[in-house]
């Protein structure tokens, strides 16, 4: 059950430990493990559709996952015509929401093969995924009967290729939940997974001019969807500068109390201090660090030790480091997955090259040589300040600090301007009081890892750079969908 919805409980997912829940998925999935997908513009009018061009699996880019057919200008202009609120009961939105949710779970095998071969993902982010994506659909679907104001619209939902289905349903569902319309732009890296959940989406009933699908580039088609009076709000996950310019878009061409929901990046920081007990933090540091390749905002990218304990933290956590098996998402031995394409490989390589030659390299796992992959590397800075911009992918920062100056590094995470996870490793309640009061900082963890926020107990979102709120997955999300200043009972 969860603390703001008594009563709804969490999808229970599978247990990768269990040999019979493990056979299960693996028997799923395999089905689809040559399927061919297809992603298209699904519009509520007739679509055009660009020529196809091919999908490729980041971690083996001899497998072609599908074709794509990117939408037009045109088709752009017909979603726009057609979109309207969906104009359904309350009722009947609640109950489609929950059909969409079962239906999820029904196409477990095809939904997982998709986040592996598509997006990188491995077994357990994959499972982890589809959980999220299912929670926020009973989640958002629970809270409509909350709901006082109607809906604004029509809502453009651009949705990011880290979590593509849960992220991408998150944004739909809660648009949707208050009866808007949505124009749904993915990531371009993941119209599959995106196409896939939107007939399902339409399966379960919601109408085809209520959920429209347009994949496409940011310039062309999300630049289109979020600069046009037709529109009435934004929701948007992505990097802060992305943000800005859809502000800039919003402004120019929208009404000036249209909302822009946005979830950005994060400078993240854990504190581990001499009274942590180090295997414990030295695995939450792996996994705040390394899972899902380092690729959610969430995920941790500058680590503090205490001065006195660092040297033996930092040893047990570059022996456990190596331990990490990084490869194909699909097998099961694998931890870490590729990096989401050759940009964001070559990215990283040359960052991790550039500390190596300034002497800042303290460990940096090899990777396979086919397959946008890169091994997971921790250097050594002077501190947060030293980060210029979020590097998304599985590589650690790390520096020292005494205890009596844990005041100044709770300042400097604060003039980063970013604030979506923090970390404390401490046993010291005094402490972890002061410091916790004292950061500008969304969503904080304390003597555990600093990801996978779980829908209705973890709401998810930043402060500052790091969003405009609410959060995602908590109570008040729904609300910022509806038109406040509309006199309550309103259509
Ligand atoms: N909600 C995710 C988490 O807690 C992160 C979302 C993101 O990366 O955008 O790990």
């Amino acid at each position: 059950t969860d603390l703001f919805a008594p009563g709804r409980r969490n999808s229970q997912g599978l247990d990768l430990t269990d040999a019979g829940d493990l056979l299960k998925i693996e028997t799923a999935r395999a089905d689809a493990r040559d399927t061919r997908f297809e992603a298209a513009p699904l519009l509520a009018g007739k679509a055009e559709g660009a020529a196809p061009t091919p999908c490729r699996n980041p971690a083996a880019p001899e497998d072609l996952t599908g074709t794509l057919r990117e939408a037009t200008p045109r088709d752009v202009e017909t979603a726009l015509a057609a979109a309207a609120p969906w104009d359904a009961a309350p009722g009947i939105r609640a109950a489609t929401l929950l059909r969409a949710a079962d239906l999820y779970e029904e196409n477990t095998g095809p939904i997982l093969a998709l986040l592996a071969r598509e997006a990188g993902k491995t077994l357990a982010d994959g499972v982890g995924e589809l959980r999220e994506a299912v929670d926020f659909l009973r989640y958002y679907s629970a809270g409509i009967v909350d709901l006082p104001h109607p809906a604004q619209g029509v809502f453009t939902c651009i949705s990011p290729w880290n979590f593509p289905l849960a992220i991408f349903t998150g944004q739909i569902a809660a648009a949707l939940a208050a009866g808007n319309g949505v124009l749904a732009k993915p990531a371009e890296q993941t119209p599959l997974i995106a196409a896939f959940a939107t007939r399902l989406l339409h399966e379960a009933g919601v109408p085809t001019h209520a959920l429209q699908l347009l994949p496409g580039a940011g310039q062309s088609v999300g630049a289109a969807l979020t600069g046009d009076a037709r529109v009435a709000g934004v929701c948007f996950t992505g990097s802060t500068e992305t943000a800005l310019s859809i502000r800039r878009q919003m402004a120019a061409h929208m009404a000036p109390g249209a909302p822009l929901i946005a979830e950005t990046g994060g400078l993240n920081v854990m504190v581990v201090d001499s009274t942590a007990l180090p295997e414990q933090a030295v695995r939450d540091i792996l996994a705040s660090a390394f899972q899902s390749a380092g690729q959610r905002c969430s995920a941790l990218r500058c680590l503090y030790l205490q001065e006195d304990v660092a040297p033996a933290i930092l040893k047990m956590l570059t022996e456990a480091m190596q331990e990490l098996r990084l490869g194909d998402p699909w097998d099961l031995a694998t931890d870490i997955g590729p990096v989401i394409d050759a940009g964001a490989r070559e990215d990283m390589a040359t960052y991790i090259a550039t500390a190596e030659s300034e002497g800042r390299l303290i460990a940096h796992l090899p990777a396979p040589g086919s397959g946008h992959f890169i091994g997971p590397a921790i250097l050594r800075v002077n501190g947060i300040g030293d980060l210029e911009r979020e590097v998304f992918g599985p590589v650690l920062h790390v520096a020292t600090f005494r205890a009596g100056d844990l005041p100044k590094v709770v300042a400097a995470i604060n003039a980063t301007g970013y604030g979506l996870t923090f970390g404390l490793h401490s046993r010291i309640d005094s402490r972890v009081q002061d410091v916790v009061g004292r950061l500008n900082v969304g969503n904080i963890y304390v003597n555990r890892n600093q990801i996978g926020a779980v829908v209705g107990s973890q709401p998810f979102g930043g402060e500052g750079l790091s969003g405009t709120g609410p959060k995602a997955g908590g109570p008040d999300y729904l609300r910022r969908f509806t038109r406040p200043g509309a006199p309550l009972g309103a259509p």
